[in-house]
């Protein structure tokens, strides 16, 4: 579902990826490891054709992703969600329209307000929230909410686009190790129950081994691991891998 061949991607004098391959099978949740620099969030960028590769190639969902461009990337976007570390919710409006958010992708035209999208969005963007756990919250503002739900929020953003595919950059780096547990819980079921594809940036070993069902590690934009967790201990990793950051940063 994911095919990244042989990618480079330089800035400037900056070698960000380097010669990196990787293959993602429909339904896989594949955790990205790395320190700081080593290149997770460029590698996710190119999924989602934010980055183009300086050479390689990279082919999502069955596209050459640097073949399309206007309509035909807008509409691989739409079966990619992201989530991001620092959440990017819009802190003034309420949790539900934060949600709807996510389908303004679809919708032709600017929106304004609750009463401005249609009711069957409303619906889904209600259930989403149901399926995150957040329903009770909907019209609250979402600069009310901990870390942690609001992370729930932008994960239930990014479903209301029916992506096949969900890409997380780091969605937990900003909370606390026991919200950073729930919300990779919540992205694993969701994944589970919405036959989901998952590529997900850590730092932290232990739930790379928790929730993913393999470990790819990058170190200065090469694959360094590449290995399905079963089975595998935190030391096996730490031994393969070298020093890997096991805090947030
Ligand atoms: P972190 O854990 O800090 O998020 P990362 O693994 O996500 O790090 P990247 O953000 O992918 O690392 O960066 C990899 C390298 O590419 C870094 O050296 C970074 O400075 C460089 N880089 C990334 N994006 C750009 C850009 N737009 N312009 C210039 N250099 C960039
Ligand atoms: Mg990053």
């Amino acid at each position: 579902i994911i095919d990244v061949t042989n990618v480079t991607k330089t800035f400037g004098q900056t070698t960000a990826l380097d010669g990196v391959s990787l293959q993602v099978n429909h339904g896989e949740i594949v955790v990205l490891l790395g320190l700081s620099g080593s290149g997770k969030s460029t590698l996710l960028r190119h999924l989602d054709g934010l980055e183009l590769p300086t050479s390689g190639t990279v082919n999502v969902l069955g596209e050459e992703v640097s073949s399309l461009s206007g309509r035909r990337l807008r509409a691989l976007r739409g079966r990619v969600g992201f989530v991001f570390q620092q959440f990017e919710l819009v802190p003034s409006l309420t949790v539900l329209e934060n949600v709807l958010t996510g389908a303004l992708g679809t919708l032709r035209g600017p929106r304004f307000g609750l009463w401005s999208y249609p009711r069957a969005h409303k619906l889904k963007a209600l259930g989403h929230l149901d399926r995150v756990g957040l329903l009770a919250r909907a019209y609250q503002r979402a600069d009310t909410l901990s870390g942690g739900q609001q992370q729930r929020v932008a994960i239930a953003r990014a479903l209301m686009q029916d992506p096949q595919i969900l890409l997380a950059d780091e969605p937990v780096a900003s909370l606390d190790p026991e919200s950073s547990d729930a919300v990779m819980a919540l992205i694993r079921q969701i994944a589970t129950d919405q036959n989901l594809t998952v590529v997900c940036s850590l730092h932290q070993v232990d739930l790379a081994l928790s929730w993913g069902d393999r470990i790819v590690g990058l170190r200065h934009g090469q694959v360094v691991l590449d290995t399905p967790t079963a089975g595998l201990s935190k030391s096996e990793v730490m031994e393969i891998y070298g020093r890997v950051a096991t805090t947030t940063t």
